[in-house]
C-alpha cells in the first residue's frame, strides 16, 4: 500500500482525558477496515523506561514480549488491536537523551555544539519512524505524552511539526484532544480551553487536522461549528468523545463519529469499506448485558492508583464477558488485613487475587489471603509476587516451616523458599535489570493450567528478581502443592497449584500482558470461572 502514513495524537487543557483509548479506538477501527496498524507513545519524562516508576506516579509498568518495561497505554494498544508491541513503541526523554549522549561521547558529533535543536528533534524524529523501518506498516499512530504547552514536550511537538514536512502533508495527520468542561452553575459547555490549547499548538507550527473534544454532555451542531470556526478545522473533523461506561465502547463511538473515516480522508486512503467490527460489537453487547455479579478481592498495596492494576482489572473484565458475568472487583490494601479482620474483609468474595509488588511492605496481609483461599477453598491466582506470596505461606503452616520467606525479605531464614535468581546475583543497577519479557513455560499434562491453556507449551511475560527455590520442590510435592509449570531451558518453577482446593494457582509471570479483548486469557477465563462456581 505504499509507503507509512503517520497519525501524531496529541493532548491539550489537561492530562488524563484518555489520548491512549482514543489511539487505540481509532488503531482498532483503522485495522478494522484491513489497514495495518501500530501505535507508539512518546513520554516526556526523563527517566529510561517507566521501570524505576512508582505504581502510585505512573500507574502499572507494562511489559512486551521483547522484555521492554513499557507504560501502560502499551497495554491498551495491545488489547484493542490484539497486536504485540515491542521497545520501539515506546520512547522517553530518557532514552532520547541517552542516545544523544552516548554518540557525542562517541564522537559522532564531532567539532559540533549538540543542541536540543537539531539533536535531540532528530532522534525523535528517528525513533518515531523507526517502527516502519522495522516492520512494514500502512498507518503508524504517535501518542505524544503529556499536555501541549508543557516545557517538557516542546521538543516533539517540534519534531512532529518537521515530520509533517519531511514525509509529506498528505502522509501525516494531527489529531488533537481536548476538555470541554461543563459548568453546571450556568448549565453551558465551554469551548474557550480549547480555543487556547489550539492556539498554542498554532504558536509552535501546528494546525490541528482533527479535534476530538471530550465531554461529559453531548455537543450539538452550534457548539461544534464553533470549535471549527474558531480552530480553522473542517466541521466534520470536530468529533465528540463523551463519557461511557465502558473503554471498550470508545471504537464503536469513534466509529459512529467518523474519526477513522476523517483521519483517512486526510491521509488521501480510501475509506469506502465497512470496518468489520462484527466480534468487536457482539464483546462489548456481552460485556453491557452481563448482570450477575462476581466479586474479586484484588489484595495489594498500591490499591489508591486503580491504574496500578491496569491490566489485571483489565484481564479480568475480559475474562467475566467470557463467562458471561459482571465483574466486580475490589482493591483491598494488604497493609489493612490481618488476622483478626481477615475473615471480615474477604467475606463474599468469590475468588482471591494476589496482585505483583516489590518489596516487605504489606507482605503480611498477601501472605494471610493466600491462607485464607487455601483453608476456605475459595478460588485463588496470584501472580508473580502472589505466587510467592502463596509459596510462602504454605511453607510456614503446611510444612511447619516457622521462618520461611523470601530472601527479598529478610536474609535471616533457615528455609529461603523464594531466593534471588542465579543470574540475578551479580546486578547492581536497578534499571531494566530483571528477568523481563517473554519465556516458554512447559505445562504438566492434567493439571488445572493445562485444562486452561488446552496445549502443553506457552510463552508467558516476566519482571522479577526472585524465585521459588527448587530445594524445597519435593518437600512441596509431597504435601500438595505442585509445579505445574516450567522453564525447559532453565528448570525455573514458572506455575505452582494445590491439589485438593477448587482452583488454587500461582504464577511466576504476568499473564495479565498478554489478554486481549479478542483473546482473553485462559487462565484468567478458568480463574473467573472457578469464582462463578463457587458464588453458585
Ligand atoms: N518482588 C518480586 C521479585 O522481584 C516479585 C515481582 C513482581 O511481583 N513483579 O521477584
Amino acid at each position: 500500500m505504499g509507503s507509512t502514513k503517520y497519525v501524531f495524537v496529541t493532548g491539550g487543557v489537561t492530562s488524563s482525558l484518555g489520548k491512549g483509548i482514543i489511539s487505540a479506538s481509532l488503531g482498532r477501527l483503522l485495522q478494522a477496515r484491513g489497514y495495518k496498524v501500530t501505535i507508539q507513545k512518546l513520554d516526556p519524562y526523563i527517566n529510561v523506561d517507566p521501570g524505576t516508576l512508582n505504581p502510585y506516579e505512573h500507574g502499572e509498568c507494562y511489559v512486551t514480549d521483547d522484555g521492554a518495561e513499557t507504560d501502560l497505554d502499551l497495554g491498551h494498544y495491545e488489547r484493542f488491536l490484539d497486536i504485540k508491541t515491542s521497545q520501539a513503541n515506546n520512547v522517553t526523554t530518557g532514552r532520547i537523551y541517552q542516545s544523544v549522549i552516548n554518540k557525542e561521547r562517541r564522537g559522532d558529533y564531532l567539532g559540533k555544539t549538540v543542541q536540543v535543536i537539531p539533536h535531540i528533534t532528530d532522534e525523535i524524529k528517528r525513533r518515531i519512524t523507526l517502527l516502519g523501518r522495522k516492520e512494514e506498516y500502512d498507518i503508524i499512530i504517535t501518542e505524544i505524552g503529556g499536555t501541549v504547552g508543557d516545557i517538557e514536550s516542546l521538543p516533539y511537538i517540534e519534531a512532529v511539526r518537521q515530520l509533517r514536512w519531511d514525509l509529506g502533508v498528505e502522509n501525516t495527520v494531527f489529531v488533537h484532544l481536548t476538555l470541554v468542561p461543563y459548568l453546571s452553575a450556568s448549565g453551558e459547555l465551554k469551548t474557550k480551553p480549547t480555543q487556547h490549547s489550539v492556539k498554542v499548538l498554532l504558536e509552535n507550527g501546528i494546525q490541528p487536522d482533527v479535534l476530538v473534544l471530550r465531554a461529559e454532555h453531548e455537543l450539538d451542531k452550534d457548539l461544534r461549528k464553533k470549535v471549527a470556526l474558531f480552530c480553522n478545522v473542517e466541521l466534520e473533523a470536530v468529533i465528540q468523545s463523551i463519557d461511557v461506561s465502558t473503554i471498550y465502547e470508545v471504537p464503536l463511538l469513534m466509529k459512529e463519529e467518523g474519526l477513522d473515516e476523517m483521519v483517512l480522508k486526510k491521509l488521501r486512503l480510501p475509506s469506502d469499506d465497512h470496518p468489520d467490527l462484527k466480534e468487536w460489537r457482539e464483546y462489548v453487547e456481552r460485556l453491557k448485558s452481563s448482570t450477575t455479579e462476581v466479586r474479586i478481592a484484588l489484595v495489594g498495596k498500591y490499591v489508591e492508583l486503580f491504574d496500578s492494576y491496569k491490566s489485571i482489572i483489565e484481564s479480568l473484565t475480559h475474562a467475566g464477558t467470557m463467562n458471561q458475568v459482571k465483574m466486580v472487583v475490589t482493591c483491598i490494601h494488604s497493609e489493612k488485613i490481618k488476622k483478626e479482620n481477615i475473615s471480615e474483609l474477604l467475606a463474599g468474595y468469590h475468588g482471591i487475587l494476589v496482585a505483583p509488588g516489590f518489596g516487605d511492605r504489606g507482605i503480611a496481609g498477601k501472605i494471610l489471603s493466600a491462607q485464607y483461599a487455601r483453608e476456605n477453598q475459595v478460588p485463588f491466582l496470584g501472580i508473580c509476587l502472589g505466587l510467592q506470596c502463596a509459596v510462602i505461606e504454605f511453607a510456614r503452616n503446611v510444612l511447619g516451616y516457622e521462618d520461611a520467606n523470601s530472601t527479598e525479605m529478610t536474609n535471616l531464614t533457615q528455609h529461603p523458599v523464594i531466593d534471588l535468581m542465579e543470574e540475578q546475583k551479580g546486578v547492581t543497577e536497578k534499571g531494566g535489570t530483571m528477568r523481563l519479557g517473554g519465556y516458554a513455560c512447559a505445562l504438566k499434562k492434567g493439571s488445572r493450567v493445562y485444562k486452561a491453556y488446552k496445549t502443553d507449551m506457552v510463552r508467558e511475560r516476566h519482571r522479577h528478581r526472585y524465585e521459588f527455590n527448587n530445594e524445597f520442590l519435593e518437600d512441596f510435592e509431597k504435601h500438595g502443592m505442585i509445579s505445574t509449570g516450567i522453564n525447559p531451558e532453565s528448570g525455573l518453577v514458572e506455575i505452582m497449584e494445590q491439589t485438593g482446593h477448587p482452583w488454587f494457582v500461582g504464577t511466576q509471570f504476568h499473564p495479565e500482558y498478554r489478554s486481549t479483548v479478542l483473546n482473553p486469557h485462559p487462565l484468567f477465563i478458568a480463574f473467573v470461572k472457578a469464582a462463578v462456581e463457587n458464588a453458585n
